[in-house]
């Protein structure tokens, strides 16, 4: 009888693996994948966080073009969390070629331990994903030290590509997603090119953020490409923002061949022509919702 109730304790506990999982979780699958893939997988830290913790993530793969992944800038969003950490045992199963492939689960530890969205820096709650320096507007710069450390390895890595994971919209968002009426950039072509490649599986929209969902000042995704013309394409997954481990399971399922796709399919160079020469829409601040 104890024996079968540890059984069923155990299976509980598996089923809820991905839902209930914390950082210290995360941490041990990065460093279960190194011990797995020794060859292919390398763990690094990021930098510390303001709550004193090191943000950690993987290198995969030695090829030429240094490429990213980050989830959770959103401590709530634990559902791109779990796309992060799949994808990266899928490229350290079977590497991209010519791609080293960066990949942080977490950025915004503190959020995620609490499943709350803001990440707290000299006692007060900021947006990570409001912090970047943005044409438009931000809420920072850099309030918090998760968003100047990544900023920092954007520069330093040379990061070519990127995809910053959210839910729960069931998008694929490129820039421009700042208040403006001009959200074309020089390369919309190539930009729907690799949103439609990336979600081929899922079936998800895909278009710019001010467009399809709101303006959003001082994202990630607008300021790499913007400061360095980095391919960065914001992923907003599945449809909600507490999914269960099957919700989860259909994610992962729909997103990652869609990542590995796009990623194979992106150009080996950043873009050429990244500055926003177009007119910031003061009228339009107010309709950020920041519920994604
Ligand atoms: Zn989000």
């Amino acid at each position: 009888m104890i024996k079968i109730s540890f059984f069923l304790l155990a299976l509980v506990s598996q089923v809820n693996a991905a839902t209930d999982r914390n950082y210290a979780g995360v941490k041990q699958f990065l460093a279960d994948l190194q011990k797995n893939y020794p060859k292919t997988v390398q763990t690094f830290t990021l930098g510390k966080s303001d709550s004193g913790e090191d943000i950690v993530g993987v290198k995969i793969g030695s090829g030429e073009i240094p490429n990213l992944v980050v989830g959770t800038h959103h401590g709530n969003e634990y559902g791109s969390t779990e796309v992060a950490l799949a994808f990266a045992e899928s490229v350290a199963d079977k590497p991209l070629n010519h791609q080293t492939m960066y990949v942080i689960p977490v950025l915004n530890i503190p959020g995620y331990n609490s499943r709350s969205r803001h990440e707290m820096a000299n006692g007060r709650y900021h947006d990570a994903n409001r912090d970047y320096p943005s044409p438009c507007g931000t809420d920072g710069p850099f309030n918090l030290k998760s968003t100047l450390a990544l900023a920092d390895f954007v520069r330093e890595k040379g990061i070519v590509g990127s995809a910053t994971l959210h839910t729960y919209t069931g998008a694929a968002l490129y820039p421009w997603g700042i208040s403006t009426h001009d959200v074309k950039t020089e390369y919309d072509e190539l930009f729907i090119e690799l949103t439609k490649t990336a979600t081929a599986h899922s079936g998800y929209q895909f278009g710019n953020s001010t467009d399809l969902l709101y303006p959003a000042d001082g994202t990630f995704e607008d300021y790499a490409f913007m400061e360095h013309g980095v391919w960065s394409i914001l992923f907003e997954l599945g449809y909600s923002h507490s999914p269960s481990q099957a919700d989860i399971d259909k994610m992962i399922e729909r997103n990652v061949p869609g990542l590995r796709d796009m990623f194979t399919s992106m150009p080996s160079e950043r873009a050429e022509k990244h500055a926003f020469t177009g007119k910031c829409e003061a009228r339009m601040l107010g309709l950020d919702r920041r519920d994604e």
